[in-house]
C-alpha cells in the first residue's frame, strides 16, 4: 500500500458532516473553508508523540479518539464550535491493522462533533499525530485566559483527579478497568460555548493540571486567586483509593482532564448559574480571583498556602 492508498482507504473514506463552511474538502492541495462575515476562526493544534501521550500498547482507536478530543477542547475552552481538522500522521510504516483502528476512532470523534476531516499529510518515521482544528465563534465573543478581574467568580464544569490518578496505573490495572474511562475518551465541555460567550470573563480547558492551567490564566490576566480545597470537586473514582487530602492534592494537579475552568464577575454569577442550570450542566464554583498575583489554596484546616503548578511540561 502506497501513501495515497492509504489517504484513500483509511481517510478520504470517512464520511462528511457536510459542514457549511467546507467549500473543498481532502483531495486538492488545500482545503477550502468560507467563514461566515459575523464569525471569528479559531484555529489550534496539537501533538501527539509515542511515549509521551500515549503507549504504544494503547488500542489504535483510542489514540485517535483522544487526539480529537484534546483538540475540541481547545476549542471549547475559547467557547467555540469546533467544525473541521487536519490530521498530520507520521508512521514507521504502513500496519493496516492499526490504520483500520486510527480511522474507527477518528471517525467515532467526527461524527460524534459533527466535524468534518479536511486534509492531512502522511510520513514516515517515529509515530507521532499532529491534528488542527478549526473551530467558529460569533465575531469578538471567544473567550481568551486574559479577561479575569478582581473579584471574579472561579468555576470547574466537573470533577478532576481520576485521569491523573489513572495515568498512575497504567502499568498495573487492565486498561478495562473503569479508572481509564476518562483518560482514554475525554468529554470536552463544547455545551458550554453560548453560556460562556455570555457571561465568562476568562476560559482555559484542564490539560496540564488545574494548579498549571489556572495558573496561566492569572498570569495573562495579571491577577491572583484563592481557590479552597473544600469547594474542589473530586472524582468520585478516587475514593477507593484516597483518602479526602490526597484525593484533593490529586484534583489539584490531575492532568488530561478536559474540564474547562472560567471566570464569572460578581454581577453574572446568578444569570451564569441559572443558564447552565437550565441546561442541566455541572457547574463548581471554587474560588475567586484576587488583587495579590499567584494563585492560593484554602486548605482543609482554613489555612491559606501557595498552591505551586505541578502540572506536566515538556521541557
Ligand atoms: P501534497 O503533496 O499536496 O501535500 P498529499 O499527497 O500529501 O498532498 O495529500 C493529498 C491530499 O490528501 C491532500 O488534500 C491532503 O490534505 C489529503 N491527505 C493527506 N493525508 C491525509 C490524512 N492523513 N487525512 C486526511 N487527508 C489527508
Ligand atoms: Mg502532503
Amino acid at each position: 500500500m502506497n501513501e495515497f492508498s492509504v489517504i484513500e482507504r483509511f481517510f478520504k473514506s470517512i464520511a462528511s458532516n457536510h459542514t457549511d463552511l467546507v467549500q473543498q474538502s481532502i483531495g486538492d492541495d488545500a482545503a477550502v473553508l468560507a467563514i461566515p462575515e459575523q464569525k471569528d476562526l479559531l484555529i489550534s493544534t496539537d501533538t501527539l508523540v509515542e511515549n509521551v501521550h500515549f503507549l504504544k500498547d494503547w488500542p489504535a482507536e483510542v489514540i485517535a479518539y483522544k487526539a480529537l478530543m484534546t483538540n475540541i477542547s481547545d476549542i471549547a475552552a475559547m467557547a467555540g464550535t469546533p467544525c473541521s481538522v487536519v490530521v498530520a500522521l507520521t508512521l514507521p510504516e504502513i500496519d493496516q491493522q492499526w490504520l483500520a483502528g486510527f480511522s474507527k476512532g477518528l471517525n467515532k470523534a467526527l461524527q460524534q462533533y459533527q466535524i468534518d476531516l479536511v486534509g492531512g499529510d502522511i510520513t514516515r518515521g517515529p509515530l507521532t499525530i499532529t491534528i488542527t482544528i478549526h473551530g467558529i465563534v460569533p465575531k469578538a465573543q471567544a473567550v481568551l485566559r486574559s479577561g479575569a478581574k478582581v473579584g471574579d467568580a472561579i468555576y470547574l464544569t466537573g470533577s478532576l483527579g481520576s485521569t491523573g490518578f489513572a495515568v498512575s496505573q497504567l502499568a498495573s490495572k487492565s486498561y478495562n478497568d473503569s479508572i481509564f474511562n476518562k483518560l482514554f475518551f475525554p468529554k470536552p465541555c463544547v455545551e458550554y460555548a453560548e453560556i460562556l460567550q455570555k457571561f465568562a470573563t476568562s476560559a482555559i480547558d484542564i490539560s496540564d493540571g488545574l494548579s498549571s492551567d489556572l495558573a496561566h490564566v492569572l498570569k495573562a490576566s495579571q491577577v491572583g486567586a484563592e481557590i479552597e480545597a473544600a469547594l474542589i470537586p473530586v472524582s468520585p473514582l478516587l475514593e477507593a483509593y484516597l483518602d479526602k487530602s490526597q484525593a484533593i492534592e490529586q484534583a489539584l494537579h490531575s492532568g488530561d482532564e478536559y474540564e474547562l475552568c472560567f471566570t464569572v464577575s460578581q454581577a453574572n454569577k446568578a444569570g451564569l448559574e441559572q443558564a447552565i442550570g437550565s441546561l442541566k450542566l455541572p457547574y463548581y464554583h471554587i474560588g475567586q480571583i484576587q488583587q495579590d498575583k499567584g494563585l492560593r489554596v484554602r486548605t482543609l484546616d482554613g489555612v491559606v498556602q501557595p498552591l505551586s503548578a505541578s502540572g506536566f511540561k515538556h521541557f
